[in-house]
């Protein structure tokens, strides 16, 4: 079957056997990697490798500290804001989409908002222009979400914030092209896309941005204490942690983030060339702004989506519904989706059209 789920999403099958083959038996400890202490000398190690691999993939400079935390994405809608801000100081943020949306309005609880590019007015279909948007000089930081995991939009550049630190959610992003990690001063991604299962959040934070955190943050959630402690404050998200590591081996086999790129660019370039030749199907997303991870389309006739999304789970094509509020398709085509999925799924999809267009 081919898993095309936004998240919890499909994992490469090569780690999830390496995974069930280490079950019963971690590294010859006679115990699973889920029993073991977070504190032992092997755990400690594999949680070292683990943050050596991502450093080297995606070129995280040593001024940065890389986080190993819980809550998820939406945990650190809040963290950063407390570990960024003071009463009194306001966020920028570029809203394209739901979860950027949602963000601002966590934020908000412990800071200003300023909304300086928002897309929602034609129901978030484009990013904004490079350069259209001013980043006020006093904000705390631009906040923006680099791939809108609902409605597939994406932003084509990194957007420039001056000197005001920029931070991303790249939570159904992370790890599917190269980054340029020194234009950033905060990352964080839940892993449960691109990197694991859920449970663990990635946070990469630049080190000149610590010591900030307000007194009442908690004490996990507090970046300077948790790069002072290897995310090791409480006890972290070790089966998280060790699956990431599997992952980023896989990733380094398949060529790292270049080959990444070069294997969901042709996923990419192969559904939305077939669905912008079809007059059945059809996808809204400005093209500079189209998601290489999710690709959310419509069926000409809507009273088909139920039967597609059935048909489609007879072949074999699971959780091609769209997100539940709005509607349509969304094939989800993560670093683990092989081009040969999407094949399955262009064929199907011709054939659709066939009996039923
Ligand atoms: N941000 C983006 C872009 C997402 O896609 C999601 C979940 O799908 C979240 C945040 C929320 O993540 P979590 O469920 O880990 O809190």
């Amino acid at each position: 079957a081919h898993n095309f789920s936004a998240g919890p999403a499909m994992l490469p099958l090569a780690v999830l056997e390496r995974a069930r083959d280490e079950l019963l038996d971690w590294g010859g400890s006679g115990m699973s990697v889920m029993e073991v202490s977070h504190r032992g000398k092997a755990f400690v190690a594999a949680a070292e490798a683990t943050q050596a691999a991502l450093r080297a993939l995606m070129g995280i400079p040593e001024e940065y500290a890389v986080l190993f935390l819980q809550g998820g994405a939406m945990g650190e809608f809040a963290a950063i804001p407390m570990n960024l801000t003071a009463p009194g100081d306001s966020i920028d943020f570029l809203l394209t989409g739901d979860w950027g949306v949602k963000a601002a309005a966590e934020a908000e609880k412990y800071a200003g908002v300023r909304v300086v590019a928002d897309e929602s007015a034609d129901h978030f279909v484009r990013a904004p222009r490079e350069g259209s948007f001013t980043v006020s000089p006093d904000a705390a930081y631009l906040h923006y979400t680099p791939n809108e995991t609902i409605r597939g939009v994406e932003f084509g550049y990194v957007p420039d914030a001056g000197p005001v630190p920029l931070v991303a959610d790249m939570s159904s992003t992370i790890l599917s092209r190269p980054v340029d990690v020194s234009r950033f001063g905060v990352i964080y991604a839940g892993a449960q896309k691109n990197m694991g299962p859920s449970g663990l959040v990635v946070v990469v934070v630049r080190r000149d941005l610590l010591g900030r955190a307000r007194p009442q943050t908690p004490t996990v959630w507090d970046f300077t204490v948790q790069a002072g402690a290897d995310s090791m404050v409480n006890t972290p998200p070790t089966f998280g942690i060790y699956l990431l590591g599997l992952v980023l081996d896989w990733i380094t086999d398949q060529g790292g983030l270049l080959g990444m790129a070069e294997r969901n660019r042709a996923k990419a370039d192969a559904l939305y060339g077939f669905i912008d030749a079809s007059g059945f199907y059809s996808n809204p997303v400005d093209r500079d702004a189209r998601s290489w991870m999710n690709v959310p389309f419509l069926l000409a006739d809507p009273s088909l989506d139920a039967t597609f999304v059935a048909r489609a789970a007879d072949a074999g094509l699971t959780n091609l519904a769209g997100h539940r509020s709005v509607g349509g398709m969304r094939a989800s085509i993560y670093n683990a989706m092989p081009l040969e999925g999407v094949r399955a799924l262009v064929d199907f999809m011709a054939e659709f059209e066939r009996t039923h267009g």
